[in-house]
Order: structure tokens, then sequence, then C-alpha cells
């Protein structure tokens, strides 16, 4: 039986004179905590970021039963903590993206902000899980740019959501339930933006983790290291523990393809909010009809009064 494998690593790249991104897991009794972040920001700020989130998210994970809700406050933790930050004059424009695994054996629950990714290899499919944030990206979504362009265009590092950048977090969360056999690969943009998807894909289905984010990142910096290369490979074991989880998450549409919540559509709410508000009870018949036996009592009770 094999159990959880999995591998971390983060080079600076061979153009950039320092590296920004940060890696960071954690094992669990329940699985683990992977995260891949790479800052944004003028002088050192944007290691910082990086750094701040991973760390903070890991903090929080490591005290809180798995859940997504457990996995929002942790990003949300790491947004106010880095918002702060960047509110002194010379941390200006700092900002982090940061993709983060959560495994809950056999789900996967994944939190994700800015472009990093998350891709899922299953038998021979290679499936990118998350969408970036990014001005490109919501241009090739919107039908107006092709990937191919996307891909050399000038303003293709320019993000559209980072961890620090706005006063509420907003988050991207996924789930998933494993299979055996899975592999799922977080990365940086110095990976996927370099590197194609065939590429990652033979990297994953031919070695273990340790000597594919090896692989990986010698061939982004072989490919010209233009930025910071991160990658992590995490593979589940092939016994996955069966049972049911206490969040209830629409983790699956039926074809067994992740659902994606977007917790981050409208800045002014707060994911938390969304996720309160779900639970809060409504007012119900039995409220309304219990309203008007009492209005129906006070009215006799002051007709009696009344009555000569
Ligand atoms: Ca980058």
């Amino acid at each position: 039986m094999s159990s959880l494998s999995f591998a971390l690593r983060t080079h600076p790249g061979l153009k950039r004179p320092k590296n920004e991104d940060a890696v960071g897991h954690l094992l669990t009794p329940w699985g683990g905590v992977f995260i891949v972040a790479d800052g944004m920001g003028g002088h050192r700020t944007g290691e910082v970021a990086s750094r701040l989130a991973v760390e903070t998210i890991l903090e929080h994970l490591k005290e809180a039963e798995p859940s997504p809700k457990a996995l929002l406050e942790a990003f949300e933790r790491a947004n106010a903590r880095i918002y702060q930050e960047a509110l002194r004059p010379e941390n200006r424009g700092m900002g982090t993206t940061a993709t983060c695994l959560l495994l809950d054996l056999p789900y996967a629950l994944i939190a994700h902000v800015g472009d990093s990714r998350a891709y899922l290899l299953r038998g021979e499919e290679l499936a990118l899980l998350t969408q970036d944030h990014s001005w490109v990206a919501e241009r090739v979504r919107q039908g107006l740019l092709t990937a191919e362009e996307a891909r050399v265009h000038r303003w293709r590092n320019v993000i559209t959501n980072a961890l620090g950048s706005f006063p509420q977090a907003r988050v991207d969360l996924l789930g998933l339930k494993l299979q055996p056999g899975d592999t799922l690969l977080l990365c940086t943009d110095g990976l996927s933006g370099v590197l194609e998807d065939r590429t990652l894909k033979e990297a994953l289905r031919n070695f273990p983790p340790e000597e594919a984010t090896r692989r990986l990142v010698e061939l982004a910096n072989e490919w010209g290291g233009p930025d910071n290369v991160s990658v992590a490979v995490v593979r589940p074991p092939q016994e996955l523990p069966q049972g049911t989880r206490p969040y209830a998450l629409p983790l699956e549409a039926a074809g067994g393809a992740p659902v994606r919540l977007h917790l981050g559509e409208e800045p002014e709410e707060l994911p938390t909010q969304v996720l309160e508000l779900k639970e809060r009870p409504r007012v119900g018949w039995r409220d309304v009809l219990l309203i008007l036996l009492w209005v129906v009592v006070v009215a006799y009770i002051l007709l009696g009064y009344l009555r000569p």
C-alpha cells in the first residue's frame, strides 16, 4: 500500500535577482496542506507577501478542523495581514497569489487567488482546476483573446486579484473527491507560463513527486528561466479512506467534475458572510402562524378589557 507522497520546490529562475515565490506544507492526520504563492511589489515586498501568506495560512490550518470554511478563514487572515502591511508607504503594491490544497482524504479542497495554478492528473488526462485571475485570462474567458494570444501578450503578467490588494479577500474555492492514482500539481506562473501542458503531464505521469518537481524546475530553466518557479506535486495514497464529511458543500457535479464556488465575485461581500447567510434560518410558515396566533390572543385580551 502506498502512502501519501509529495515534494515541493522553489527556484529563483535565471533572470530574476531574487525569489519572490514561496512554498510550504503541513502534514495532518487527515492528509495535509500544500501551498504555493507568488509575491509582487517593489523593494523586497514581494517575498515578504508570499512568505506571510504561506505562514498565515499554514498557521491557521494547523489548528483548525479541515473544512472549506477553515480554508477560507485562513485566506482571509492572510489577506488582512498582508493588506495591513501594504498600507505602509514602503510596502506599496505588495500582494501575492496563493493556491492552496487542503487534503481531507478522500477529498481535496482548493482555495485560490491570482494566477498560480492547480492541476489534476487523473489517468491520462491533465485538467487545469483553477481559473487565472489575470487580465489576459479574463479576456480569453470573454472571447476577446485566444489562448495563444494570451500566452505572448505583453500584459500576460497583470493579475486582477491578489491577497493583500483588497480589504476583503476574493477567493475561489473548489473541491473534488479523489480517486486512486490521482496526482495534484500546484505551481506558479514561472512554470505554467513557460512549459506546455503536455510537458507537465509527462513529468507527473512518469516520475515520483520528488523527481517530477526537480525535472519541472530544470525544464523551466532550460527554457530560459524567465521567472521564479515553484512547484508542488502531491500524490495521495492508493488506498483512500472512505467516509463522509460534516461540511455540506456541493463538491462535485454529477459527472464527478470539480465544482468551483466563486466566493469573490462581489468584493463587498465577505466569503464568510456568504457562508453564514446560507446557515441563517429563514422565516417560515410556522413563524408566521405563531405571530398570527400571538396577534389574535392579544386582540382577544384587549377586547375583553374594552368590552363594558
Ligand atoms: Ca511569477
